[in-house]
């Protein structure tokens, strides 16, 4: 006699039970919830690509027009992290497919902040101290997220060649030091393996 096991507890019931004798499903009920899961969980997928196709959208939308002030930070914070950036020329596994534009960013480190990085430059035994360094670092921090912003304002997908620079400017007693990053804005495509085949029309 043919057995029909229960989805739930996997008890071997007669076949054309409307329940299981072994934990009391309901088997036309399961098969609802069942139903019902794998639709919800096809909505909460549909749902997050539409998410991300209008966050896409939002952000073309705003290098088209240059207008960022309607781009919620989030977006814009979840679009720079997607960007490449490195000191190389090319990026590992990406093929460089154009190179949009040379970028720079600049970002001051403060008055009196050149004086104190001269002075520590000159103290051979102190070396520098932990907020000289750390405002260093946040600078240079804060240069490259800038040059992140740049490239993705083009519409690139990767920085390369980046380099960092110091540069002092100084007049009427202050000065003031700027971390200036510079780089390409490229885009970058994903490199096909070697050994697959692309089909060619003929
Ligand atoms: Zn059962």
């Amino acid at each position: 006699m043919s057995s029909m096991k229960c989805p739930k507890c996997g008890h071997a019931n007669k076949r054309n039970s409307e329940e299981c004798s072994g934990c009391g499903v309901i088997f036309a009920k399961l098969e609802m919830q069942i139903e019902k899961n794998k639709w919800e969980k096809e909505k909460r997928r549909q749902e997050a690509l539409e998410r991300v196709e209008k966050s896409k959208l939002i952000i073309e939308n705003a290098i088209l027009t240059g207008d960022w002030s309607k781009v919620p930070k989030e977006k814009i914070k979840q679009a720079l992290s997607r960007i490449i950036v490195t000191t190389s020329f090319d990026v590992p596994g990406g093929r460089t497919v154009r190179a949009v534009d040379i970028i720079s960013a600049e970002v001051a480190l403060g008055m009196n902040f050149a004086q104190e990085w001269f002075t520590s430059l000159s103290d051979t035994f102190g070396g520098r101290s932990k907020t000289t360094q750390s405002v260093l670092q946040d600078g240079r921090k804060k240069a490259v997220e800038e040059l992140r912003f740049e490239a993705l304002k083009l519409g690139a997908n990767a920085v390369t060649g980046i380099n960092l620079n110091y540069s002092q400017f100084s007049g009427k007693n202050k000065s003031m030091l700027f971390v200036v990053a510079y780089g390409t804005a490229v885009i970058v495509m994903r490199k096909v393996k070697k050994n697959v085949l692309i089909s060619q029309k003929s």
